[in-house]
């Protein structure tokens, strides 16, 4: 499995980033690609700024019943 890291930055990028990211978004230069964890231990993991979506909420609504569909 290809790692991503930028040892400027001491940043490592999880698979998901891995597979959109080609810079690193701190310092815009290319990222490091290595064949094992053992250069990235020490490394921050990279967390993007933007937050997941929320997840969706039930609702509750009232719908007024049509007595003539029952
Ligand atoms: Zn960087």
């Amino acid at each position: 499995m290809t790692r991503l890291s930028c040892p400027d930055c001491r940043l490592r990028f999880g698979k998901a980033a891995t597979a959109t990211l080609t810079t690193c978004p701190e310092c815009g230069q290319d990222l490091e690609s290595v064949g094992s964890a053992e250069p990235t231990l020490g490394l921050r993991l990279f967390a993007p700024a933007d937050s997941p979506p929320a997840l969706p909420i039930a609702v509750a609504a009232a719908v007024p019943i049509r007595p003539e569909l029952a």
